[in-house]
């Protein structure tokens, strides 16, 4: 039982991690899962605005275990070790609550966990959690089997409070209106970093339309989910997984799971008409693992973890798709637009396609990573090549062609070959690529290529200003650069194998 999203947690009020180290989200995590085995806690979602906050228990999951304040403590810190600064109201999180427990959780501690003391703190005078009293409160914890007692804690003294009746249907109505407004603007965001992405005009602005489909869904939130494998359905997932471990998450990535599921948490239908479940999941997917694509990806990865890493690299080189609705492809699309310069004869634009993320062998990778270190300076050029014409990469196939005639399949096969420069070209024999999207659109003849975005390592530069000014890099240099017509048509040339690697791969 572990929440690795969220190891530490320090926030303006203090660390709410207990004597163990354990995050307010572990602890929560442990507690909820002693009120019901099947309950799991997820993430927040990822979202520049950070507002939200964990819910309380579901009318039919409301069991006085759940009603604890000592659960809700814990999962308002949870959301704050998260920077969500949104705090939910007691009375809001136990509006489905028939009794509560105040300052008391019932039933045992989970062994080998400890509860802080601010979790028994009193909610109800504020009928909210205190940050800074609980940031500042110096009591001891509440220790579970297995953890040896250095002083212990008393609980305070604590009661069930039957409810006869909830909220009135007024504040009722009020938070199910907050929670449709937060899922919109949940959901206009997702609209809007398409569209930017895009940059085509929507024509979707039928919001009650989407508000209708957003509330349906809003019971895709955290801590709703069972955690069975989506796949086997036997085994446990590991740890937040959707599956048991790296068989099933290999057929997952292979078969993409149930078609009339969710494709984030594979445990919810999709909304008619879209791929995911509702709006927690498009905003998951969005950052989600192009593997597995059940988790969030790691950081600049574009894989989730080592379980997803360790089958890409079987499969290396390996191109994975982004979708058009995940992050990777935003990220490609609008570094592809802004190096666009607009050169006479270049045309416009043109739109792409699909976009790929390469995951290179790991015997192509290390000498890079060494020659980065090393040498320093990395950046992103463009170039352009062509497939053999019987070669239907990206077009109905992601499986290289194999043919030595392939420039396309070769470069992904071994990267750049300096050996196989012309010895021709204007700056020597080196592998030529370009910062202008547009000038490397250039050899891409009729389409039937591809443009690559690799990663080169520049070091020391060589500025030049005309053709031929060298034809080899000048001793101290690491690569020379043309910014012909202000960079409009630039060219940089590295004349070492180690200084380059495909990272992305953009179709049109
Ligand atoms: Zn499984
Ligand atoms: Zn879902
Ligand atoms: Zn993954
Ligand atoms: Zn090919």
């Amino acid at each position: 039982m572990n929440t690795p999203w969220v190891q530490s947690c320090s926030t303006k009020w203090g660390d709410f991690s207990n004597s163990l180290g354990q995050s307010p989200c572990s602890v929560a995590l442990a507690l909820g899962q002693m009120c019901d085995t099947s309950w799991t806690l997820y993430p927040l979602p990822p979202s520049a605005k950070r507002s939200g906050h964990y819910t309380g228990p579901p009318e039919e999951e409301a069991t006085s275990c759940r009603c604890s304040t000592v659960l809700y403590s814990l999962l308002s810190a949870c959301g704050l070790c998260q920077n969500y600064a949104e705090l939910i109201s007691w009375s809001h999180y136990s509006t489905n609550c028939s009794t509560v427990f105040l300052s008391r959780f019932p039933e045992r501690i989970p062994s080998k966990y400890s509860v802080p003391g601010w979790a028994y703190l009193d909610v109800t005078g504020r009928d909210k959690f205190d940050p800074s009293k609980a940031g500042a409160f110096k009591g001891s914890e509440s220790l579970g089997p297995g953890i040896q007692p250095s002083s212990t804690r008393t609980p305070p003294p604590s009661t069930a409070v039957p409810r006869k009746s909830g909220l009135s249907p007024g504040a009722i109505i009020g938070i199910i209106a907050a929670f449709v407004l937060a899922a919109l603007v949940a959901g206009l965001r997702i609209r809007w970093v398409r569209r930017r992405a895009r940059t085509r005009p929507s024509t979707d602005n039928n919001h009650s339309h989407s508000r209708k489909q957003d509330s349906l869904h809003l019971n895709c939130l955290p801590g709703h989910l069972e955690p069975t494998c989506v796949v086997c359905k036997a085994q446990f997932t590991y740890h937040n997984n959707a599956t048991c471990g790296m068989e099933c998450t290999e057929i997952l990535w292979e078969n993409g799971g149930n078609p009339g599921m969710c494709d984030y948490c594979h445990r919810k239908p999709k909304r008619p008409g879209y791929g995911r479940c509702g709006p927690f999941c498009e905003e998951k997917a969005y950052v989600a693992c192009l593997l597995c694509k059940a988790r969030p990806k790691h950081g600049v990865s574009d894989l989730c973890g080592d379980a997803c890493t360790r089958i890409a690299m079987k499969s290396a080189p390996l191109l994975l798709e982004a979708p058009q609705d995940h992050e990777t492809y935003a990220m490609v699309e609008a570094n592809f637009q802004q190096a666009w310069h607009s050169v006479p004869g270049h045309g416009p634009c043109p739109p792409i396609r699909s976009v790929y993320s390469i995951i290179e062998d790991e015997d192509l990778r290390q000498p890079y990573l060494a020659y980065k270190e090393r040498v320093g300076n990395e950046q992103f050029r463009y170039h352009g090549t062509v497939r053999r014409s019987q070669c239907t990469l990206g077009v109905s196939t992601t499986a290289l062609c194999g043919s030595a005639q392939c420039p396309l399949c070769n470069i992904l096969e071994s990267s750049f070959k300096v050996s196989l420069a012309k010895t021709t070209g204007a700056f020597g024999p080196g592998v030529y690529t370009s910062s202008a999207s547009n000038k490397a659109y250039t050899y891409i003849k009729d389409g039937n290529g591809a443009l690559i975005l690799a990663k080169v390592v520049l070091g020391n530069i060589k500025l030049v200003s005309d053709w031929e000014e060298v034809k080899f890099c000048p001793p101290g240099y690491n690569s020379v650069v043309f910014d012909r017509m202000s960079g409009k048509l630039n060219e940089t040339i590295v004349y070492t194998d180690d200084a380059i690697r495909p990272a992305f791969l953009i179709f049109f």
